[in-house]
């Protein structure tokens, strides 16, 4: 039997086209083609086990093998087989609505998976890097004979009697001059480690013809027959076929998952904790997602959740398939039910991926709420890793907000971990203003604001830290979600001033004094950005305090995040020098005069700002001969 025929589709000739839009994609023919020797296999267990195929399945296996001399990569299986019919009914007919239809869309595919996902060209992205495909296959039915089929990626193919004396199929691709990087070990061991590692079929993988099933040369290349016997080498079985988010849960321990956490990320820390998806309605999604140790330098290391599709690897760009705040996760999803072939934009719109998504949101504050409860003193010691997400999916998602707002920790400056609810409880007593307004302290830096620090801590105020770079966000987020609460930097203002009360200390400067006073500082200090008030504080406040105002540093630090200058980043850092006029030393300075009132009211500023950390360059310099002087 030979017989020639047209491929039927329109366009004279596709593979151009394939080729050149799929070009930088082309490694993808491998998971094309071992994906679909994998389904051959797995057709063929099916029937088996629906009493339609009686015959042996032996080893389910599929091979993949190149040939560096006779330039050919081979993916063999022993699945279901093709006849020649079905040969002719499954590859001669491109499973797209037309050629049309092709051309009119290949201008706006993003990538190769869309396209080919699209029209059904799986077996087709072999033309991305062959001149010639051939494929020898011997059908699982009865009395089936082997068929050949070869294409030299026209729109012609011929069809005739094949070689294969065992079930299954061959596809040789006789590789490109563009592409003969594909005829390489490390090449295909890198690319079958990337998309094939979790196939749920063995896939050997090795050089040379090793395998039982014949391959031919084309017509006219009798002279490369191999004559001498074909050398074996070790087989070399790549996949792992059962990797751990395809097993129950219950027969896992702890170890296998460390393990296979390892074996995806060797370079990285143990992982905190883990989540182990499985579900089977409305949609099918099974996967395990870790917690990684991030610390508080937040390097985003996103695409570190790899997305499969029945065990092929996918992509590792899982963006819109996962809450944003859980792309720090590490893991793998599998569902069949990501529709992968469309666009970006497509995808998020897509009602499965919405549920997907808010379904792994679900699972991870049902995980996080079990540990929480079940043991909390294990969790607080994650607190610190495990924050970064909490945190930022309350700042991002109100719904996770919902379901956060029990287990989410608020940690004060020393090291103690409270519920909000814990916390409204232990602060309500002393942190109410005059209005009822709750207000909670917080330090973006404890070791420079530390005299702000003990100062409200003397006062019974409790100081919440929030010094990594996420608190910032996560302030507004809780001054918008708490009831009657409001934040405050603990150096946002004298620690008097800090919760507005309604007692006042009454001044034991008179007002023309207190004048003279501001005078006093003002010449002293002598700079534009500063503003002088002098007020009446408790005698144990210190007698000059320098402080930024908390809305003015907020809209500083939001102009610095931002990156670009704006009103507020242009605005030099602006800030309030408070003088206690209660305070003794404060009396002391109105009672000298001259030189020596001017001195030390320089000393006073200068020690406010060396509390800070602000004091810096020839200030600093003039601070530290000044106070030789005076000791
Ligand atoms: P898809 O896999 O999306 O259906 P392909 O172009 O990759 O599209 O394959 C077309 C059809 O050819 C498959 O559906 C299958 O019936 C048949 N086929 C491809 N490869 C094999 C194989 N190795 N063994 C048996 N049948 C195959």
């Amino acid at each position: 039997m030979q017989e020639k025929g047209n491929i039927s589709i329109h366009t004279e000739n596709i593979f151009p086209i394939i080729k050149k839009f799929l070009y930088s994609d082309n490694e993808i023919f491998l998971r094309e083609l071992v994906s679909n020797a994998v389904d051959a296999v797995q057709k063929l267990k099916r029937l088996s086990s629906l009493g339609q195929y009686q015959g042996a399945i032996g080893e389910p296996l599929v091979a993949v093998a190149f040939d560096a001399d006779a330039k050919t990569i081979t993916i063999s299986d022993n699945g279901i087989g093709m006849t020649g019919e079905e040969i002719k009914k499954y590859i001669n007919q491109i499973a797209f609505s037309g050629a049309e239809e092709f051309v009119e869309k290949f201008k706006d595919a993003k990538d190769a998976n869309e396209l080919i996902g699209k029209f059904g060209l799986g077996f087709y992205s072999a033309f991305m890097v062959s001149d010639k495909v051939e494929i020898q296959s011997l059908s699982y039915q009865e009395g089936a004979q082997p068929a050949r089929w070869i294409c030299d990626g026209s729109t012609e193919f011929e069809i005739s009697e094949g070689d294969r004396t065992e079930r299954g199929t061959s596809i040789i691709l006789h590789v490109n001059g563009d592409s003969e990087e594909f005829l390489d070990q490390h090449k295909l061991q890198g690319i079958l480690d990337k998309y094939c590692r979790f196939l749920p079929v063995p896939i050997k993988f090795g050089t040379k013809k090793e395998y039982d099933y014949p391959e031919t040369t084309a017509e006219g290349e009798e002279e490369q027959k191999d004559s001498k016997p074909v050398e074996r080498e070790v087989d070399n079985i790549i996949n792992d076929t059962t990797p751990i988010w395809t097993k129950s849960p219950s027969d896992l321990k702890d170890e296998d998952y460390l393990k296979f956490y390892r074996d995806l990320y060797p370079m990285s820390e143990e992982p905190l904790f883990w989540i182990h998806l499985n579900v089977d309605y409305p949609f099918t999604l099974t996967g395990v997602l870790y917690f990684p140790k991030v610390k508080n330098d937040i390097d985003f290391q996103r695409n570190k959740i790899k997305l499969f599709s029945r065990q092929v690897f996918i992509t590792d760009e899982v963006k819109d398939i996962v809450p944003e705040y859980l792309m720090l996760l590490h893991g793998v999803i599998d569902s069949p039910d990501i529709p992968l072939n469309v666009s970006r934009s497509f995808l998020q719109a897509d009602g499965n991926v919405k549920k997907i998504n808010s379904h792994i949101s679900k699972k991870v504050a049902d995980k996080l709420a079990e540990l929480f409860k079940n043991d909390r003193a294990t969790y607080e010691t994650k607190w610190s890793d495990i924050g970064l997400f909490v945190k930022y999916g309350m700042i991002s998602d109100e719904k996770f907000y919902d379901r956060a707002k029990d287990f989410a920790l608020l940690t004060n400056t020393k090291e103690e971990h409270y519920t909000l609810t814990e916390y409204k409880e232990k602060t309500e007593a002393l942190q109410k203003d005059k209005d009822g307004t709750l207000v909670y302290i917080y330090t973006t830096d404890p070791a420079r604001q530390d005299s702000f620090i003990q100062s409200a801590n003397k006062k019974g105020y409790d100081v919440l830290l929030m010094n990594s770079p996420i608190d910032n966000h996560f302030v507004h987020t809780l001054e918008r979600k708490l009831e009657k609460t409001s934040m405050k930097r603990v150096d946002a203002d004298v620690t008097d001033k800090l919760i507005a009360k309604d007692e006042k200390t009454e001044s034991i400067l008179t007002e023309d004094q207190s004048n003279t006073v501001k005078t006093v500082f003002e010449s002293a200090i002598n700079k534009p950005n500063m503003t002088v008030k002098v007020e009446a504080l408790s005698p144990d406040e210190l007698p000059v305090t320098v402080t930024m105002d908390e809305f003015m540093r907020r809209m500083k630090d939001m102009s610095a995040m931002s990156g670009g200058p704006n009103f507020y980043g242009s605005l030099p850092d602006s800030y309030n020098v408070s003088i206690n006029s209660n305070h003794k030393l404060i009396s002391r300075i109105l009672n000298t005069s001259g030189d020596e009132q001017s001195r030390l009211a320089k000393q006073a500023f200068d020690l406010a700002m060396l509390s800070q950390g602000m004091l810096t360059g020839a200030d600093l310099t003039e601070f530290v001969n000044r106070s030789v002087s005076l000791i």
